[in-house]
């Protein structure tokens, strides 16, 4: 691992050479020799690992899927199949500890760096969660990820931090830990709505007087919709850092608007973009510069989703990631189910100028593509563009959406709680015509209360809310 220093302003040539490197080297001293997935991998499809010389190679191999990853019925213990082993012959070798980063290239592996430490799972809303092994040095990556992330934001031990994201085995809530631990400043963990709950967790931000609040794009627009019914004040809330899920630049406009309406002293938003089989979450320096990625902890191909193809510099597609230095689970062409929608640039970047390679424009989630039955055939229905037309609305507070099966064609159903003294009546016809219009679909719209939407999203129950329902196989 190389200072972060130096590779922040690595020129792009000498980036692609240390990922080749990289690659290379996690080919074939790690997974061909102790990772039971894809040492069988090459064997069955008589693939020669030392072929993998770098980047442009591993198109030659197949790409991995979360699919792959989950227990099977009768193999429970499947997922460890991506878990590299402990090192042969040397388990009991007694190492000194603390110099990992110093080490001589012929002392060999050192058993301990592979030693389970703990699991970490994917989100997991819909599909089945991920499970994740973590080593000790899995970890130190995690915080070097985290202290890197809070160098690109611009954090730093001055900040009180809220940690709102929620408590959860997961890469979100423990990166953001030790971030703070890493940078030494003062933070409080809240765990999350699900945890200390909104109340207490806006009683904090008063009380400790904290600039910086980390959260969920749905909590965080919760928390300054409803600061004014909690009675709190927001004059010492100068950022917000966004995280877990995605958040369009739509979402990060109406936050600094309603930073602004409820007097925060600043209004910067910024977003994160985490990927649990990365092990680790990328920050922007403004929104829409893009994330800027670790290139020596994680390789990233933007792929056509359908055909696999890899694409070109800024085109839009599926964010596929290999990871280049861990121990414990570790994917090679992982593919993530998430399109960038501004692909994958490597030209420095024009606000900050690091040169890692950034992740641009908005992340949406393949599963969130539709196709459904309309009265003239096929509709592709996106909803993604759906949940940020409704996140982005000033009027709305909470909401979510419903596919349903009809006799003829499938029905849009989208219930919401408007923010307060809007009329609900006006609004209901207003989100309908919208709706119709946008969607080109049958849309039916029901205003509901507060606790029946924030209960049917799991607003503090789920490590992020849950807003697209589609009940038709169900
Ligand atoms: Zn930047």
């Amino acid at each position: 691992m190389q200072a972060w220093n130096k590779i922040s302003r690595m020129q792009a040539p000498a980036i692609k050479k240390m990922q080749d490197e990289l690659i290379h080297k996690m080919v074939t001293e790690e997974l061909a020799v102790r990772h039971p997935y894809y040492r069988d991998l090459f064997k069955n499809n008589n693939l020669n690992p030392a072929e993998i010389r770098g980047g442009d190679d591993l198109k030659k191999l197949p790409f991995t899927e979360k699919n792959d990853l989950l227990p099977r019925e009768n193999d429970l213990r499947h997922p460890k199949k991506f878990v590299l082993e402990i090192p042969e012959g040397v388990e009991g070798k007694n190492k000194k500890r603390g110099f990992g980063l110093f080490k001589k290239k012929d002392t060999g592996p050192d058993p301990y760096d592979y030693k389970f430490h703990t699991l970490f799972f994917s989100a997991g809303r819909t599909a089945k969660p991920v499970p994740i092994e973590y080593t000790h040095y899995d970890l130190n990556n995690l915080q070097e990820a985290g202290i890197r992330a809070f160098d690109i934001l611009e954090l730093t031990r001055d900040d009180t931090i809220i940690n709102a994201f929620t408590f959860a085995p997961n890469a979100y809530f423990w990166q953001m830990f030790y971030s703070t631990t890493g940078i030494g400043s003062t933070a409080l963990q809240t765990g999350g709505g699900k945890v200390l709950g909104m109340e207490k967790i806006l009683k904090a931000m008063d009380n400790m007087e904290a600039p910086v609040i980390a959260a969920a794009p749905g909590y965080a627009l919760f928390a300054l919709l409803t600061l004014d019914h909690f009675g709190f004040s927001a004059e010492n809330l100068e950022r917000l850092i966004i995280g877990i899920d995605y958040a369009p630049m739509a979402v990060v406009e109406r936050m600094k608007k309603l930073m602004v309406s409820v007097g925060a002293k600043n209004q910067i938003v910024q977003r994160m973009y985490f990927v649990s089989e990365a092990k680790s979450g990328w920050a922007e320096c403004a929104p829409g510069y893009g994330y800027h990625t670790n290139p020596d902890h994680v390789y990233i191909e933007i792929v056509d989703p359908v055909s696999g193809e890899v694409l070109g510099e800024g085109e839009k597609g599926e964010v596929v990631i290999t990871l280049l230095d861990a121990r414990g689970t570790v994917v090679l062409r992982f593919k993530t189910g998430d399109i960038a929608t501004g692909g994958l640039v490597t030209e420095p970047c024009p606000n900050c100028k690091r040169t890692v390679p950034r992740i641009m424009g908005d992340i949406e989630r393949k599963s969130m593509y539709y196709e459904l039955q309309g009265k003239e055939g096929p509709v592709q229905f996106n909803a993604n563009h759906l949940r940020s037309m409704m996140m982005s609305r000033d009027d709305v507070l909470l909401w979510y959406a419903e596919i349903n099966s009809e006799k003829s064609a499938d029905l849009l159903k989208v219930v919401f709680k408007g923010v307060s003294g809007e009329d609900e009546a006006a609004l209901l016809k207003l989100l309908e015509t919208e709706l119709q219009s946008e969607f080109n679909l049958p849309v039916v719209v029901e205003s509901s209360t507060l606790d029946a939407v924030s209960t049917q999203i799991g607003l503090e129950k789920f490590i992020t809310e849950q807003v697209i329902f589609d009940t038709r196989s169900s």
